[in-house]
């Protein structure tokens, strides 16, 4: 059975209109769902019976089942179940700005990028959009918060879920259900270059980061198998394009990861790769995981590295350290709870 959370505006516009319904009763159901979120069709009080009965047959409110949560000051971290038995992670991030929850969208991820937890499990399949939607309103019921900002940066590669991450945007964007606003949310892609093309017409105003992680094919391809696929001079060549088309800045993350990427020799040529291209690289500090075996880069390291892309006119910023404690990292919660720890 469809689940209703699936459903963005238009498409519950069309299904009351194809029931001979007037199309102003979907925007009443929407705002019961995402304004005053009720768990079932019967609480819709100003829908009819026939119609909530309908619902009822066509439609599932159910909702994803949260198996474990660890609570920190200012991180949260939630391993849902899915109705088929399936396990994902959200997590939220309390910044002075707001609340930012980092939303799964596969489970299990075929990039196999190696110093990625989630990448351990292989893709089992792409999340639908309701799945998505639904780690929101649960992480906001939960916590009894609102959040503000949403990045796609949880477990799986949202461009191999082209069609159902665009529609999950569309669902969370609309004003008259969650709205949350598109410049508050943040698509991350290891470089699908071809899906990145297609991003560039998308007509929202959404935030495209870039998993670079290194400055040239040879560091990239050892860490990153999908730079095989598309090498870096396409991958930049596409984001000048996605720049030039859209007027928007785009962030390149880049992880530091001791002894592999992190040489002052890498930050000069990084600072060489991004020269002219309106962007920010966001440097993050690793998160490490006992199954893998590389190890974050010193302090010292991370300042030099840091210092040296400023010199090099390039915007930097550090990211804030979140997610060690809880072990936030990408997939390491369902990790380690597989194992029983
Ligand atoms: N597949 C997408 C989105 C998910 S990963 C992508 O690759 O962008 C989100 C970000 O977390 C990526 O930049 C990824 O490289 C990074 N990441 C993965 N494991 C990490 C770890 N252990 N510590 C810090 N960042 C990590």
């Amino acid at each position: 059975m469809n689940n209703i959370y699936d459903y963005s505006l238009s498409e519950l516009k069309d299904y009351f209109r194809e029931n001979n319904e007037k199309e102003f009763k979907a925007l009443q159901v929407y705002e019961w769902l995402y304004k005053k979120r009720v768990h079932t069709f019967g609480e819709m009080t100003n829908i009819k019976k026939e119609m909530i009965e309908k619902l009822n047959h066509d439609f599932t409110l159910e909702h994803l089942r949260v198996v474990a949560k660890e609570v920190d000051k200012d991180v949260c971290k939630f391993l849902f179940e899915l109705s088929d038995g399936n396990k994902i992670e959200a997590v939220l991030m309390r910044h002075d700005y707001g609340n930012s929850l980092c939303v799964s969208t596969q489970v299990g991820c075929n990039m196999s990028c190696s110093f990625c937890e989630s990448g351990r499990l292989k893709k089992v399949r792409n999340l639908g959009s309701y799945e998505m939607v639904l780690q929101i309103l649960q992480v906001e019921e939960e916590l009894g918060i609102r959040i503000s900002h949403v990045v796609l940066m949880g477990i799986g590669e949202p461009f191999d879920n082209y069609d159902n991450v665009i529609k999950f945007i569309d669902i969370i964007n609309e004003p008259k259900g969650i709205d949350i606003g598109a410049r508050h949310i943040t698509v991350s892609t290891s470089g699908l270059v071809n899906k990145i093309l297609e991003f560039m017409n998308n007509k929202k105003q959404v935030n495209l980061a870039i998993s670079l992680h290194a400055p040239n094919n040879v560091i990239r391809s050892k860490i990153m198998p999908i730079n095989k696929a598309y090498p870096i001079e396409e991958l930049i060549k596409a984001v000048k394009k996605y720049i030039e088309v859209t007027n928007r800045r785009v962030t390149f993350e880049y992880i530091m990861l001791d002894n592999v990427n992190d040489t002052k020799e890498c930050a000069l040529e990084l600072s060489k790769l991004l020269k002219g291209i309106n962007c920010y690289v966001n440097i993050i500090p690793y998160n490490e995981t006992s199954h893998i075996k590389y190890k974050k880069s010193s302090y010292e390291k991370i300042m030099q590295f840091y210092d040296t892309l400023k010199k090099n006119n390039i915007n930097v910023t550090i990211r804030k350290e979140f997610g060690s404690k809880v072990r936030a990292a990408c997939g390491q919660l369902r990790s380690n709870y597989e194992e029983g720890k």
